[in-house]
């Protein structure tokens, strides 16, 4: 599958322009791509402006791509995972991203997760980009910038995203919130691992596969899929009507690998039919809308001259009981407006 332009010698200027950026993305250069996402990923206040244009222009080629989101404990295989998984699904004619979504990587000093180290083989491929998780100071930021990524991505041609995260604190949900299927890897030897992983993330789950099922595990895989299956039992039908299955795999032999490639395609094909697989991006459009309307007030508010210099004398009446919080932020809040308005154009 050759795309045109994909040859062609990566543009090294040093600064790219707006269509340049366009040109690139839409030509599949993954020299341009990383640049884009880099610029995604920057809080200056000009390369917000651009990457906010760039994102515009990207939106009409996005949305054609099928998103997958992966999670697990440390150690389960998720990279391993991602890696036969990716050269597999590649074999099959595909464009393969990887993304991740790490919010401990800043804490960490590196990124743990979408690292091409973890994934030699696959970061080889011609048809495959690895993107390690942005280092952002929350959660919140770390998802938007994955959801931009995700844009721009599906513009360059990647028609298959996987977004990997790690079973710690909320960032499951994020990516839950982004991709249309959703995969949690297990471990072989299930009792006390079901209690490790938490309910919400099984419910969570398209699809459970538990993983290095081969060698001396096998036996152990086969007693945890059953296990599972049970479990799965107890909790209520899902909104897509899609019954959540156990599957076995090695991502170290490749058992059962295309068989989660064909899961993901059942999926798609029965909640295309149901309906669910548009909704279900629709709704997660409208929750973004409000995510983003509730940070840029919350940037708005925080960041304006006025508030900053009332503040102090604010939050000192309120800590020393004189003012209430609630008539504080309204004062506040009547400040900011105060503020916008009277900068205001006449
Ligand atoms: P991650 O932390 O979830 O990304 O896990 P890794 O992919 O780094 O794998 C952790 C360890 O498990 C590594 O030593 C892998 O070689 C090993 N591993 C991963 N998948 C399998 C598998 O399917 N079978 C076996 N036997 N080992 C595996």
């Amino acid at each position: 599958m050759s795309e045109p332009g994909r040859t062609s010698r990566p543009l090294i200027k040093k600064t790219l322009t707006l269509d340049d950026y366009v040109a690139g993305i839409r030509s599949g250069d993954r020299v341009v791509l990383s640049r884009a996402i880099t610029l995604i990923e920057s809080t200056r206040p000009d390369h917000r402006d651009l990457a906010a244009a760039l994102l515009e222009r990207c939106l009409p080629f996005a949305g054609q791509s099928v998103r997958i989101g992966i999670t697990g404990s440390p150690g389960v295989g998720k990279s391993s995972f991602i890696e036969s998984f990716g050269l597999h699904v590649l074999s099959q004619g595909h464009r393969l991203a990887v993304l991740a979504v790490d919010p401990s990587s800043k804490l960490s000093k590196g990124s743990i997760l979408g690292d091409k180290t973890r994934m030699p083989q696959l970061s080889l491929q011609e048809n495959a980009f690895i993107r390690p998780s942005p280092a952002g100071d929350s959660l919140g930021g770390v998802a938007r910038q994955t959801r931009e990524t995700i844009v721009l991505c599906e513009a360059a041609g990647f028609d298959v995203i996987v977004v990997e995260t790690v079973g710690v604190g909320q960032s499951e949900t994020a990516v839950r919130s982004m991709v249309d299927f959703f995969l949690l890897l297990l471990l072989p030897g299930a009792g006390d691992e079901l209690q490790g992983i938490k309910r919400g993330i099984v419910e969570m789950a398209d699809l459970l596969a538990v993983n290095k099922a081969d060698g001396d595990r096998l036996t152990l895989a086969r007693r945890a899929k059953a296990e599972y299956q049970l479990a799965l039992h107890l909790f209520p039908p899902k909104k897509s009507q899609w019954s959540p299955k156990v599957s076995l795999c090695s991502a170290l032999n490749g058992y059962g690998i295309s068989d989660i490639w064909q899961e993901v395609l059942l999926y798609r094909q029965q909640t295309m039919q149901n309906g669910y697989w548009p909704h279900q991006r629709s709704e997660q459009l409208r929750a973004w809308l409000y995510e983003e309307i509730e940070q840029q007030l919350r940037q708005l508010f925080f960041e304006s001259p006025a508030i900053q210099a009332a503040m102090p004398g604010i939050e000192a009446s309120v800590v020393e009981g004189r003012l209430s919080s609630y008539k504080a932020a309204a004062e506040l809040l009547t400040l900011l407006i105060g503020s916008l308005s009277s900068k205001e154009p006449h």
